[in-house]
């Protein structure tokens, strides 16, 4: 383990890169602290009658721009430096993919297969009360989202709480994001993180230069793959980087890991675990004695998408993978991050960016609910119509008639999901060839980490000028 917190590993990211710029020193401590954060306990009520004290905490980073966004973790190991930490990733996050919003993140300490469904509902609406007492949550104020141990159910209840306390106010869908589609979710939305790792690994795979510089031939067609965490992130990282061309050679769950040579169908993985309980004994794979031991397995590109400090100075340099995608928050420590990427012959892509496709589709649902209507409602027939008429008029000019499946497949209309699928691609190449040209911009001397906190730094000291706060 690290013997500094995760929030101090944020800020020594940050402050690596902060090195790097002009702004004002005034300035840049304030973009770095957090700024407000509530601990609240509160009482719920057991199933046999007794009644338990829960600890919960809602951090808010930075309000340079409202509303504050981030995920609710459920966790025993969630704790005040971490809900701060993992609010500051936030507001860089969302700086980096340009989501106009501050960074926050909420958490409630609790083991979640200790209680029955019945006592997380009243758990998370007594913690969405206290959210709502204190104002730290809203859809112009604070936006919660599914995190690690929550998702479409949680939000659910949340989004219901907040609604039955602000019964006049026309937006409550939008003070949740991850929602169930008919509770004003949006498409899209629950794989769209791993959706998002599968685009920055595949962006990175592409660029020959960068692949030549550590040894691997470009594309991701081939590469050797290990994932570490088959939740909502891990498991869809998994399955878009396998349709992509990647081969899954090794997964890993708290109950163990396995590894098969020539790939694993990470479906059938996930029907095995179901079925027996475990990831372990999976037919023609190779149990491995620790999930850890995932982690150092040969491979060109190591996943870690469950949880942070897995990669530390204690096991930085049995990485074998030349990529280090980071797909969890704060996987590998600040000190192994910059160890692991100082020989220059492998790159981590850092949190801060890969994992931003969850914020990025939760701001489109956002903007869905705030403006209470489905994407693609308006547009989609109209496109399908004017489609039909330019395939008529080829038709016409070549005298070739397509087939009724080509016309099909040919005069789509985008729908809802597609729409949401292609802004999350856009954004995440967008910002991809933002951190690659910063770094270019320092010739290639800082890793793509202090890229990527250099493009945040700079948007969100300029969002502060911009408001005439500082000089
Ligand atoms: P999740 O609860 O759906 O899944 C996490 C998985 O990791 C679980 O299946 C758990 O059993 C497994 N796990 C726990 N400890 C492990 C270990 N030591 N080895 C192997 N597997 C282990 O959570 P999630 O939403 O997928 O979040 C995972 C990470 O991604 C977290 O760091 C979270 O903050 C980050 N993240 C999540 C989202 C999102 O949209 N859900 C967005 C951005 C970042």
């Amino acid at each position: 383990m690290s013997s500094i917190s995760f929030f101090d590993q944020v800020n020594q990211n940050f402050d690596r890169a902060a090195a790097l710029t002009n702004y004002p020193v005034g300035l840049l401590k304030q973009i770095k602290i957090c700024n407000s954060v509530y601990h609240v306990t509160f009482p719920i009520r057991r199933d046999d009658g007794s009644i338990e004290a829960i600890e919960g905490w809602r951090a808010e980073h930075s309000q340079h721009k409202l509303p504050t966004k981030g995920g609710i973790r459920y966790s025993m190991m969630v704790n005040e430096d971490e809900v701060m930490a993992l609010a500051a990733l936030m507001t860089y996050k969302c700086a980096i993919v340009d989501v106009p919003f501050g960074g926050a993140k909420g958490g409630i300490k609790i083991s979640k297969q200790n209680y029955s469904q019945a006592e997380l509902e009243r758990i998370t609406r007594r913690y969405t009360f206290e959210l709502v007492r204190k104002n730290f949550i809203g859809p112009g104020v604070d936006v919660p989202a599914p995190d690690y141990g929550s998702g479409p159910a949680e939000m659910a209840w949340m989004a219901d709480t907040y609604a039955a306390f602000t019964t006049s106010e026309l937006n409550t869908a939008a003070c949740v994001t991850g929602k169930p589609i008919p509770l004003g979710g949006v498409r899209g939305r629950t794989e769209a993180t791993g959706r998002g790792v599968y685009f920055g690994i595949r962006e990175l795979c592409n660029v020959v230069e960068d692949m030549k510089k550590i040894g691997l031939k470009p594309s991701l067609e081939g590469k050797r793959i290990v994932v570490q965490g088959l939740g909502n992130v891990g498991y869809h990282a998994a399955k878009f980087l396998q349709q992509g061309g990647g081969i899954i050679v090794g997964l890993a769950e708290y109950e163990g890991a396995i590894y098969k040579k020539d790939g694993l169908d990470v479906d059938d993985v996930v029907r095995h675990r179901k079925e027996n309980k475990s990831i372990l004994n999976y037919p023609g794979a190779t149990n491995l004695d620790s999930p850890r031991e995932a982690l150092e397995q040969e491979c060109d590109i190591l996943v870690p998408a469950a949880l942070e400090n897995q990669i530390t100075m204690e096991n930085a340099s049995k990485i074998k993978a030349k990529i280090i995608a980071e797909a969890a928050n704060g996987p590998v420590t600040a000190d192994a991050g910059e160890f692991l990427t100082s020989s220059g012959t492998k790159m981590v892509i850092p949190d801060s960016y890969l994992n931003a496709g969850g914020v990025v589709v939760s701001y489109f649902e956002w903007l869905k609910n705030i403006s209470h209507v489905r994407f693609g409602r308006m547009e989609k027939r109209f496109e399908e119509s004017a489609f039909k008429k330019l395939l008529g008029a080829v038709e016409k000019a070549t005298g070739n008639k397509f087939s009724d499946a080509e016309l099909l497949e040919l005069a789509h209309g985008a729908n809802e999901e597609d729409l949401v699928n292609s802004g999350l691609e856009e954004t995440m190449i967008d910002a991809f060839y933002q951190i690659r040209t910063i770094r270019a911009k320092h010739e290639d001397k800082i890793n793509l980490r202090t890229s990527a906190f250099l493009c945040a730094i700079d948007k969100v000291a300029r969002a502060y000028m911009e408001l005439g706060i500082f000089p």
